[in-house]
């Protein structure tokens, strides 16, 4: 991978990174605004499991945007690209689909159905 692909990734995980921020204050400021003053219990209830469902999301956002931070430091490392499990190449391809990818497609295969069996 050259320094153009590289920057290219880069930019693509930045984007990522900023796309998340943005949905997360946008989803802080509705929460808040809701909260503020609701009169009637059932409207209450409404909201309160509105909000559980705001935080699930939050947890997803927050692993993937762990993972985004992972592979901009792997880009400063220069070991962006390789995979975790065989240390061959993961592919241009694949990132270009997922960008935080850390495993070969053959890795990624094997790891799944591991998970599979194990029941998880
Ligand atoms: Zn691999």
């Amino acid at each position: 991978m050259d320094k153009k692909d590289l920057q290219q990734f880069k930019e693509q995980l930045l984007d990522m990174k900023q796309a998340i921020i943005s949905d997360v204050e946008q989803t802080l400021s509705e929460i808040s605004t809701q909260s503020g003053n609701i009169p009637d219990p059932n409207d209450r209830a409404t909201v309160e499991s509105d909000r559980s469902f705001e935080l699930r999301i939050r947890g997803r956002e927050r692993k993937l945007m762990d993972k985004i931070d992972e592979a901009l430091h792997r880009i400063e490392e220069g070991t962006y690209g390789i995979c975790d499990g065989c240390g061959g190449e993961i592919g241009i391809k694949r990132l270009e689909a997922r960008p935080v990818a850390e495993l070969c497609i053959d890795c990624k295969t094997k790891q799944e159905q591991l998970e599979k069996a194990q029941g998880r």
